[in-house]
Protein backbone atom coordinates (compact mmCIF):
# COMPACT_ATOMS: atom_id res chain seq x y z
CA UNK A 1 0.00 0.00 0.00
CA UNK A 2 1.19 3.81 -0.89
CA UNK A 3 2.00 5.49 1.93
CA UNK A 4 -0.43 8.42 2.25
CA UNK A 5 0.23 11.85 2.02
CA UNK A 6 1.21 13.86 4.77
CA UNK A 7 1.51 17.58 5.04
CA UNK A 8 3.63 19.44 7.13
CA UNK A 9 4.12 22.90 8.78
CA UNK A 10 7.92 24.13 7.68
CA UNK A 11 9.23 26.53 9.59
CA UNK A 12 11.52 27.39 7.06
CA UNK A 13 9.55 28.14 4.28
CA UNK A 14 6.44 29.09 6.46
CA UNK A 15 4.16 27.18 4.60
CA UNK A 16 2.98 23.68 4.47
CA UNK A 17 4.22 21.02 2.57
CA UNK A 18 3.76 17.79 1.07
CA UNK A 19 6.47 15.70 2.91
CA UNK A 20 8.49 13.64 0.73
CA UNK A 21 11.69 12.30 2.44
CA UNK A 22 15.29 12.16 1.49
CA UNK A 23 15.53 8.90 1.23
CA UNK A 24 12.21 6.83 1.51
CA UNK A 25 11.26 4.91 3.36
CA UNK A 26 13.94 6.13 6.06
CA UNK A 27 13.26 9.08 7.87
CA UNK A 28 16.03 10.96 10.07
CA UNK A 29 14.37 13.00 12.80
CA UNK A 30 16.25 15.02 15.44
CA UNK A 31 14.75 16.93 18.67
CA UNK A 32 16.48 19.07 20.65
CA UNK A 33 16.01 17.51 24.41
CA UNK A 34 15.93 19.13 28.08
CA UNK A 35 18.77 20.80 29.87
CA UNK A 36 19.11 18.48 32.83
CA UNK A 37 19.48 20.90 35.38
CA UNK A 38 15.96 20.88 37.32
CA UNK A 39 12.70 18.83 37.10
CA UNK A 40 10.69 18.51 34.03
CA UNK A 41 8.05 20.75 33.52
CA UNK A 42 4.95 21.15 31.30
CA UNK A 43 7.16 22.95 28.65
CA UNK A 44 8.95 19.86 28.34
CA UNK A 45 5.96 17.38 28.03
CA UNK A 46 4.39 19.28 25.26
CA UNK A 47 6.96 19.50 23.45
CA UNK A 48 7.74 15.50 23.72
CA UNK A 49 4.42 14.66 23.27
CA UNK A 50 4.58 16.78 20.23
CA UNK A 51 7.18 14.83 18.44
CA UNK A 52 6.35 12.02 20.25
CA UNK A 53 3.12 11.75 17.57
CA UNK A 54 5.27 12.42 14.57
CA UNK A 55 7.67 9.74 15.54
CA UNK A 56 4.60 7.08 16.18
CA UNK A 57 2.71 8.76 12.72
CA UNK A 58 5.64 8.73 10.58
CA UNK A 59 6.16 4.59 11.62
CA UNK A 60 2.49 3.51 12.15
CA UNK A 61 2.32 5.23 8.14
CA UNK A 62 5.39 2.75 7.55
CA UNK A 63 8.64 4.56 7.54
CA UNK A 64 11.60 3.59 9.58
CA UNK A 65 12.39 6.70 11.93
CA UNK A 66 15.53 7.24 13.54
CA UNK A 67 14.76 9.52 15.90
CA UNK A 68 17.63 11.63 17.41
CA UNK A 69 17.06 13.64 20.75
CA UNK A 70 20.01 14.73 22.75
CA UNK A 71 20.43 15.54 26.82
CA UNK A 72 22.24 18.69 27.12
CA UNK A 73 24.44 17.97 30.29
CA UNK A 74 26.97 20.90 29.58
CA UNK A 75 27.68 23.96 27.72
CA UNK A 76 24.17 25.75 28.34
CA UNK A 77 24.47 28.67 29.98
CA UNK A 78 22.12 31.25 32.04
CA UNK A 79 20.04 33.05 29.60
CA UNK A 80 21.18 30.88 26.92
CA UNK A 81 23.81 33.50 26.21
CA UNK A 82 27.25 33.74 25.49
CA UNK A 83 28.34 34.39 29.08
CA UNK A 84 27.42 33.18 32.36
CA UNK A 85 27.36 29.93 34.52
CA UNK A 86 26.99 26.83 32.98
CA UNK A 87 23.34 25.90 34.43
CA UNK A 88 24.03 22.73 35.51
CA UNK A 89 27.31 23.69 37.29
CA UNK A 90 25.78 26.78 38.58
CA UNK A 91 22.68 23.38 40.34
CA UNK A 92 25.74 21.34 41.28
CA UNK A 93 27.32 24.22 44.05
CA UNK A 94 23.92 24.51 45.13
CA UNK A 95 22.84 20.85 46.18
CA UNK A 96 26.56 20.48 46.77
CA UNK A 97 26.54 17.64 44.00
CA UNK A 98 28.77 16.99 41.13
CA UNK A 99 27.85 17.92 38.07
CA UNK A 100 27.44 14.31 36.56
CA UNK A 101 24.80 13.53 39.75
CA UNK A 102 23.24 16.45 38.69
CA UNK A 103 22.47 15.30 34.91
CA UNK A 104 22.01 11.97 36.42
CA UNK A 105 18.62 12.68 38.78
CA UNK A 106 17.08 14.83 36.33
CA UNK A 107 18.19 13.01 33.25
CA UNK A 108 16.06 10.01 35.52
CA UNK A 109 13.32 12.48 36.45
CA UNK A 110 12.18 13.45 32.59
CA UNK A 111 12.65 9.98 31.40
CA UNK A 112 10.06 8.54 34.52
CA UNK A 113 8.11 11.40 33.36
CA UNK A 114 8.28 11.16 29.87
CA UNK A 115 7.48 7.33 30.75
CA UNK A 116 4.00 7.98 32.62
CA UNK A 117 2.94 10.49 29.83
CA UNK A 118 3.49 7.19 27.10
CA UNK A 119 6.05 9.21 25.09
CA UNK A 120 8.53 6.88 23.36
CA UNK A 121 12.16 6.85 23.87
CA UNK A 122 14.02 8.30 21.20
CA UNK A 123 16.00 6.13 19.17
CA UNK A 124 19.06 8.03 20.16
CA UNK A 125 19.59 9.54 23.07
CA UNK A 126 22.92 11.46 22.82
CA UNK A 127 24.58 13.63 25.69
CA UNK A 128 26.85 16.71 24.70
CA UNK A 129 29.60 15.05 27.26
CA UNK A 130 29.48 12.47 25.82
CA UNK A 131 30.73 14.00 22.12
CA UNK A 132 33.50 16.49 22.93
CA UNK A 133 35.62 14.95 20.64
CA UNK A 134 33.24 15.70 17.74
CA UNK A 135 32.50 18.87 19.09
CA UNK A 136 36.26 19.78 18.48
CA UNK A 137 36.53 18.31 14.95
CA UNK A 138 33.82 20.45 13.68
CA UNK A 139 34.94 23.35 15.29
CA UNK A 140 38.25 22.50 13.17
CA UNK A 141 35.88 22.33 10.39
CA UNK A 142 34.12 26.17 10.73
CA UNK A 143 37.34 27.43 11.39
CA UNK A 144 39.10 25.59 8.23
CA UNK A 145 36.51 27.02 6.27
CA UNK A 146 37.00 30.53 7.61
CA UNK A 147 33.97 31.35 9.63
CA UNK A 148 35.55 31.35 12.76
CA UNK A 149 37.95 32.93 15.08
CA UNK A 150 40.07 32.22 18.28
CA UNK A 151 40.62 34.82 20.57
CA UNK A 152 42.40 33.80 23.75
CA UNK A 153 41.17 30.66 24.25
CA UNK A 154 37.89 31.05 23.03
CA UNK A 155 36.33 30.46 19.65
CA UNK A 156 33.50 32.62 17.72
CA UNK A 157 31.81 31.93 14.23
CA UNK A 158 32.12 34.71 12.77
CA UNK A 159 28.63 36.46 11.41
CA UNK A 160 30.38 38.99 9.68
CA UNK A 161 32.30 36.97 7.29
CA UNK A 162 29.51 34.13 7.02
CA UNK A 163 27.08 37.19 5.41
CA UNK A 164 29.80 38.52 3.35
CA UNK A 165 30.02 34.78 1.45
CA UNK A 166 25.57 36.14 0.70
CA UNK A 167 24.92 33.33 3.30
CA UNK A 168 21.46 33.45 5.09
CA UNK A 169 21.12 34.57 8.67
CA UNK A 170 18.12 34.92 10.28
CA UNK A 171 16.39 33.43 8.22
CA UNK A 172 14.44 30.79 10.48
CA UNK A 173 13.54 33.17 12.97
CA UNK A 174 12.41 35.67 10.75
CA UNK A 175 15.36 38.13 12.26
CA UNK A 176 16.53 40.92 10.25
CA UNK A 177 20.64 40.53 9.93
CA UNK A 178 20.85 44.43 10.75
CA UNK A 179 19.70 44.89 13.89
CA UNK A 180 21.31 41.13 15.29
CA UNK A 181 24.59 42.93 13.76
CA UNK A 182 24.15 46.38 15.78
CA UNK A 183 22.88 44.66 18.89
CA UNK A 184 20.57 45.60 21.51
CA UNK A 185 23.55 45.00 23.79
CA UNK A 186 26.65 46.75 23.16
CA UNK A 187 30.36 44.88 23.61
CA UNK A 188 31.52 45.77 27.26
CA UNK A 189 35.23 45.37 26.00
CA UNK A 190 35.15 42.33 28.74
CA UNK A 191 34.13 40.22 25.98
CA UNK A 192 36.75 38.72 23.46
CA UNK A 193 33.56 39.02 20.70
CA UNK A 194 33.75 40.84 17.47
CA UNK A 195 30.24 41.94 16.83
CA UNK A 196 27.99 40.59 19.41
CA UNK A 197 25.90 39.13 16.80
CA UNK A 198 28.83 36.59 17.17
CA UNK A 199 28.47 33.17 18.87
CA UNK A 200 30.88 31.09 21.16
CA UNK A 201 31.58 28.02 19.37
CA UNK A 202 34.03 27.08 22.30
CA UNK A 203 34.41 29.09 25.93
CA UNK A 204 37.61 29.42 27.44
CA UNK A 205 37.43 28.06 31.22
CA UNK A 206 38.41 29.46 34.14
CA UNK A 207 40.76 26.87 35.98
CA UNK A 208 37.68 26.76 38.85
CA UNK A 209 35.53 25.68 36.30
CA UNK A 210 34.26 22.08 36.93
CA UNK A 211 32.89 21.08 33.74
CA UNK A 212 36.29 21.44 31.31
CA UNK A 213 38.43 19.59 28.60
CA UNK A 214 41.43 20.07 26.80
CA UNK A 215 40.78 21.19 22.78
CA UNK A 216 43.72 22.69 20.10
CA UNK A 217 42.37 26.17 22.13
CA UNK A 218 43.30 25.37 25.30
CA UNK A 219 40.77 23.50 28.30
CA UNK A 220 37.22 24.60 28.01
CA UNK A 221 33.92 23.43 27.28
CA UNK A 222 32.21 23.68 23.64
CA UNK A 223 29.20 26.38 23.07
CA UNK A 224 25.36 24.91 23.36
CA UNK A 225 24.42 25.70 19.92
CA UNK A 226 27.38 23.15 18.85
CA UNK A 227 26.50 20.19 20.29
CA UNK A 228 23.47 19.57 17.96
CA UNK A 229 25.13 20.27 14.57
CA UNK A 230 27.41 17.56 15.87
CA UNK A 231 25.35 15.05 17.29
CA UNK A 232 22.40 15.47 14.24
CA UNK A 233 25.26 15.55 11.71
CA UNK A 234 26.81 12.32 13.62
CA UNK A 235 23.85 10.23 13.71
CA UNK A 236 21.49 11.40 10.88
CA UNK A 237 24.21 13.14 8.01
CA UNK A 238 24.93 16.24 6.88
CA UNK A 239 21.36 17.13 5.41
CA UNK A 240 18.42 14.84 7.36
CA UNK A 241 14.60 15.41 7.21
CA UNK A 242 12.91 16.79 10.18
CA UNK A 243 14.74 18.75 12.75
CA UNK A 244 12.29 20.26 16.06
CA UNK A 245 12.00 21.60 19.24
CA UNK A 246 9.85 24.70 20.56
CA UNK A 247 9.57 27.78 19.43
CA UNK A 248 11.24 29.30 21.77
CA UNK A 249 14.71 27.43 20.60
CA UNK A 250 14.06 29.39 17.10
CA UNK A 251 16.90 32.29 17.66
CA UNK A 252 19.35 32.26 18.60
CA UNK A 253 19.64 28.47 18.89
CA UNK A 254 18.55 26.78 15.70
CA UNK A 255 19.41 29.61 13.34
CA UNK A 256 23.08 29.33 14.86
CA UNK A 257 22.52 25.41 14.08
CA UNK A 258 21.88 26.53 10.44
CA UNK A 259 25.10 28.54 10.32
CA UNK A 260 27.16 26.07 11.77
CA UNK A 261 26.24 23.28 9.38
CA UNK A 262 26.33 25.72 6.57
CA UNK A 263 29.75 26.62 7.27
CA UNK A 264 30.86 23.57 7.97
CA UNK A 265 29.75 21.12 5.05
CA UNK A 266 27.74 23.76 2.72
CA UNK A 267 24.78 22.53 3.27
CA UNK A 268 21.35 22.93 5.05
CA UNK A 269 20.77 20.33 7.75
CA UNK A 270 17.18 19.96 7.69
CA UNK A 271 14.35 19.79 4.70
CA UNK A 272 12.01 20.41 7.37
CA UNK A 273 11.78 22.64 10.39
CA UNK A 274 8.80 21.47 12.66
CA UNK A 275 8.53 23.62 15.92
CA UNK A 276 5.76 23.31 19.00
CA UNK A 277 3.98 26.48 20.68
CA UNK A 278 4.30 27.12 24.43
CA UNK A 279 2.60 26.41 27.11
CA UNK A 280 0.83 29.62 29.28
CA UNK A 281 -0.59 29.01 32.39
CA UNK A 282 -3.69 31.25 33.67
CA UNK A 283 -2.56 33.35 30.45
CA UNK A 284 0.75 34.38 31.99
CA UNK A 285 4.08 33.02 30.37
CA UNK A 286 5.71 30.02 32.66
CA UNK A 287 8.73 30.93 35.23
CA UNK A 288 10.59 29.63 37.37
CA UNK A 289 10.57 33.50 39.01
CA UNK A 290 6.45 34.19 37.93
CA UNK A 291 5.82 31.40 40.62
CA UNK A 292 3.76 29.46 38.29
CA UNK A 293 6.13 26.69 37.33
CA UNK A 294 4.50 23.60 37.76
CA UNK A 295 7.22 20.46 37.64
CA UNK A 296 5.67 17.23 36.41
CA UNK A 297 5.54 14.85 39.30
CA UNK A 298 3.35 18.42 41.21
CA UNK A 299 1.32 17.89 38.24
CA UNK A 300 0.28 14.34 38.89
CA UNK A 301 0.95 14.72 42.68
CA UNK A 302 -1.74 17.82 43.19
CA UNK A 303 1.12 19.55 45.04
CA UNK A 304 1.43 23.12 44.29
CA UNK A 305 -0.72 25.76 45.11
CA UNK A 306 -1.58 26.68 41.65
CA UNK A 307 -3.29 23.14 41.70
CA UNK A 308 -7.20 22.20 42.91
CA UNK A 309 -6.20 18.03 42.67
CA UNK A 310 -3.59 15.88 40.91
CA UNK A 311 -3.77 15.15 36.99
CA UNK A 312 -2.82 11.66 35.86
CA UNK A 313 -0.60 11.67 32.78
CA UNK A 314 -2.89 10.87 30.52
CA UNK A 315 -5.24 13.25 31.52
CA UNK A 316 -2.61 15.61 30.30
CA UNK A 317 -1.04 14.02 27.21
CA UNK A 318 -5.18 14.36 26.28
CA UNK A 319 -4.46 17.80 27.35
CA UNK A 320 -2.13 18.55 25.15
CA UNK A 321 -3.44 16.39 22.09
CA UNK A 322 -6.76 18.62 22.41
CA UNK A 323 -4.63 21.70 20.54
CA UNK A 324 -3.15 21.53 17.40
CA UNK A 325 0.70 21.76 18.60
CA UNK A 326 1.52 24.99 16.56
CA UNK A 327 -1.24 26.61 18.82
CA UNK A 328 -0.32 28.16 22.69
CA UNK A 329 -1.88 26.02 25.15
CA UNK A 330 -3.41 27.71 28.39
CA UNK A 331 -2.95 25.67 31.61
CA UNK A 332 -5.98 25.92 33.97
CA UNK A 333 -7.78 23.61 36.53
CA UNK A 334 -10.95 23.93 34.70
CA UNK A 335 -9.58 22.72 31.37
CA UNK A 336 -7.71 20.33 32.94
CA UNK A 337 -10.69 18.86 34.44
CA UNK A 338 -12.60 19.03 30.77
CA UNK A 339 -9.53 17.19 29.57
CA UNK A 340 -9.99 13.84 32.33
CA UNK A 341 -13.65 14.05 31.61
CA UNK A 342 -12.60 13.63 27.80
CA UNK A 343 -10.20 11.21 28.36
CA UNK A 344 -12.61 9.30 30.34
CA UNK A 345 -15.25 9.29 27.32
CA UNK A 346 -12.50 8.27 24.83
CA UNK A 347 -11.64 5.10 26.79
CA UNK A 348 -15.19 4.56 27.72
CA UNK A 349 -15.74 4.30 23.68
CA UNK A 350 -12.98 2.22 23.06
CA UNK A 351 -14.04 -0.66 25.65
CA UNK A 352 -17.71 -0.26 24.10
CA UNK A 353 -16.16 -0.92 20.83
CA UNK A 354 -13.88 -3.52 22.18
CA UNK A 355 -17.18 -5.33 23.85
CA UNK A 356 -18.98 -5.62 20.42
CA UNK A 357 -19.75 -8.90 18.86
CA UNK A 358 -20.63 -8.87 15.13
CA UNK A 359 -23.64 -10.62 13.85
CA UNK A 360 -24.83 -10.37 10.50
CA UNK A 361 -27.87 -9.53 9.77
CA UNK A 362 -29.58 -6.84 6.83
CA UNK A 363 -26.81 -4.81 5.61
CA UNK A 364 -27.46 -0.50 6.00
CA UNK A 365 -25.77 0.49 3.15
CA UNK A 366 -25.67 4.14 3.88
CA UNK A 367 -24.88 3.39 7.55
CA UNK A 368 -21.80 1.20 6.59
CA UNK A 369 -20.53 4.09 4.26
CA UNK A 370 -21.13 6.77 7.02
CA UNK A 371 -18.71 4.54 9.54
CA UNK A 372 -16.14 3.25 6.50
CA UNK A 373 -15.77 7.47 6.54
CA UNK A 374 -15.94 8.56 10.02
CA UNK A 375 -13.31 5.91 10.63
CA UNK A 376 -11.20 7.69 7.60
CA UNK A 377 -11.58 10.98 9.14
CA UNK A 378 -9.35 9.80 12.22
CA UNK A 379 -6.90 10.28 9.54
CA UNK A 380 -7.38 13.70 8.43
CA UNK A 381 -6.33 15.66 11.09
CA UNK A 382 -3.57 13.55 11.91
CA UNK A 383 -2.29 14.08 7.75
CA UNK A 384 -3.03 17.60 8.17
CA UNK A 385 0.03 18.59 9.85
CA UNK A 386 -0.11 16.19 13.01
CA UNK A 387 -3.31 18.08 14.03
CA UNK A 388 -4.30 15.56 17.10
CA UNK A 389 -7.04 17.79 17.94
CA UNK A 390 -9.35 17.39 14.79
CA UNK A 391 -8.68 13.36 14.75
CA UNK A 392 -9.89 13.89 18.22
CA UNK A 393 -13.17 16.00 17.30
CA UNK A 394 -13.76 13.47 14.52
CA UNK A 395 -13.62 9.98 17.08
CA UNK A 396 -16.27 12.03 19.53
CA UNK A 397 -18.38 12.10 16.27
CA UNK A 398 -18.03 8.51 15.76
CA UNK A 399 -18.73 7.59 19.24
CA UNK A 400 -22.37 8.37 18.52
CA UNK A 401 -22.31 5.21 16.02
CA UNK A 402 -20.48 2.89 18.72
CA UNK A 403 -23.33 3.85 21.36
CA UNK A 404 -26.09 2.86 18.49
CA UNK A 405 -24.52 -0.49 18.23
CA UNK A 406 -23.60 -0.90 22.06
CA UNK A 407 -27.47 0.16 23.18
CA UNK A 408 -27.92 -2.20 20.72
CA UNK A 409 -30.18 0.40 18.74
CA UNK A 410 -28.79 -1.07 15.44
CA UNK A 411 -27.04 -4.44 15.17
CA UNK A 412 -23.57 -4.81 14.33
CA UNK A 413 -24.54 -6.73 11.32
CA UNK A 414 -26.18 -3.59 9.57
CA UNK A 415 -22.32 -2.75 8.31
CA UNK A 416 -20.29 -5.18 6.74
CA UNK A 417 -18.19 -7.52 8.16
CA UNK A 418 -15.34 -5.93 6.65
CA UNK A 419 -16.49 -2.12 7.71
CA UNK A 420 -17.08 -3.43 11.29
CA UNK A 421 -13.19 -5.09 11.89
CA UNK A 422 -11.53 -1.84 10.15
CA UNK A 423 -14.21 0.11 12.82
CA UNK A 424 -12.60 -1.68 15.84
CA UNK A 425 -9.09 -1.93 14.51
CA UNK A 426 -8.22 0.94 12.41
CA UNK A 427 -9.95 3.36 15.46
CA UNK A 428 -7.99 1.48 18.50
CA UNK A 429 -4.71 1.78 16.80
CA UNK A 430 -4.99 5.07 15.78
CA UNK A 431 -6.13 6.00 20.02
CA UNK A 432 -3.69 3.58 21.43
CA UNK A 433 -0.65 2.99 18.92
CA UNK A 434 -0.50 6.78 17.56
CA UNK A 435 -2.47 8.92 19.68
CA UNK A 436 -0.41 6.59 22.90
CA UNK A 437 -4.20 7.36 25.05
CA UNK A 438 -4.05 4.03 26.47
CA UNK A 439 -5.80 3.07 30.24
CA UNK A 440 -4.06 4.02 33.68
CA UNK A 441 -2.96 1.90 35.65
CA UNK A 442 -5.13 2.56 38.44
CA UNK A 443 -8.28 1.78 35.60
CA UNK A 444 -6.89 -0.90 33.86
CA UNK A 445 -7.06 -3.05 37.11
CA UNK A 446 -9.81 -5.12 35.43
CA UNK A 447 -9.24 -7.88 37.59
CA UNK A 448 -9.63 -5.89 40.71
CA UNK A 449 -12.79 -4.23 39.92
CA UNK A 450 -14.13 -7.58 38.02
CA UNK A 451 -13.96 -8.95 41.61
CA UNK A 452 -15.29 -6.09 43.12
CA UNK A 453 -18.30 -6.46 40.48
CA UNK A 454 -18.74 -9.97 41.89
CA UNK A 455 -18.65 -8.52 45.27
CA UNK A 456 -21.33 -5.93 44.08
CA UNK A 457 -23.95 -8.46 42.54
CA UNK A 458 -23.25 -11.07 45.85
CA UNK A 459 -24.39 -7.64 47.89
CA UNK A 460 -27.01 -7.18 45.69
CA UNK A 461 -28.59 -10.09 45.68
CA UNK A 462 -27.98 -10.66 49.91
CA UNK A 463 -30.02 -6.89 50.22
CA UNK A 464 -27.10 -5.41 51.99
CA UNK A 465 -27.49 -2.02 50.99
CA UNK A 466 -24.93 -0.88 52.96
CA UNK A 467 -22.18 -2.77 51.51
CA UNK A 468 -23.50 -1.92 47.66
CA UNK A 469 -23.62 1.74 48.28
CA UNK A 470 -19.54 1.19 49.29
CA UNK A 471 -18.93 -0.14 46.39
CA UNK A 472 -20.73 1.72 44.20
CA UNK A 473 -18.90 5.06 46.16
CA UNK A 474 -15.05 3.29 45.91
CA UNK A 475 -16.22 3.48 41.79
CA UNK A 476 -17.46 6.91 42.05
CA UNK A 477 -13.86 7.81 43.65
CA UNK A 478 -12.13 5.81 40.93
CA UNK A 479 -14.04 7.97 37.99
CA UNK A 480 -16.00 4.63 37.63
CA UNK A 481 -19.88 3.86 37.62
CA UNK A 482 -21.19 0.58 37.92
CA UNK A 483 -24.24 -0.15 35.38
CA UNK A 484 -27.38 -2.41 35.49
CA UNK A 485 -27.49 -3.39 31.64
CA UNK A 486 -29.95 -5.76 29.76
CA UNK A 487 -26.78 -7.94 29.90
CA UNK A 488 -26.28 -8.02 33.46
CA UNK A 489 -24.00 -5.70 36.25
CA UNK A 490 -21.06 -4.03 34.02
CA UNK A 491 -18.51 -0.79 34.62
CA UNK A 492 -17.83 1.84 32.37
CA UNK A 493 -16.15 5.30 32.75
CA UNK A 494 -18.08 8.22 34.31
CA UNK A 495 -19.44 10.48 32.28
ZN1 LIG B 1 19.42 21.90 19.90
Amino acid sequence: MPIPSLTVYNTLTRSKEEFQPITPPHVGMYVCGPTVYGEAHLGHARGAITFDIVFRLLQHLGYKVRYVRNITDVGHLEQDADEGEDKIAKKAKLERLEPMEVVQRYTEYYRRCMRQLNVLPPSIEPTASGHIPEQIQLIKNIVKAGYAYENKGSVYFDIEKFLADKHAYGHLSGRIVEDLMSGSRALDGQETKKNSADFALWKQAAPEHIMQWQSPWGNGFPGWHLECTAMSTKYLGDTFDIHGGGMDLLFPHHECEIAQSKAATSKEPAKYWLHNNMITINGQKMGKSLGNYITLEELFSGKHNLLDQGYSPMTIRFFMLQAHYRSTLDFSNDALKAASKAYKKVMNGLKMLRSLQYEPSEIDTALDDEISKAVDDLYKGLLDDFNTAITLASFFQLQKKINLFFLKQKSTGAIREETFHKLVKQTTTIIQEVLGLIEEEDVNAEGLILALLDLYKEAKEAKEYAKVDQIRLYFKQQGLAIKDMKHGIDWAYEE
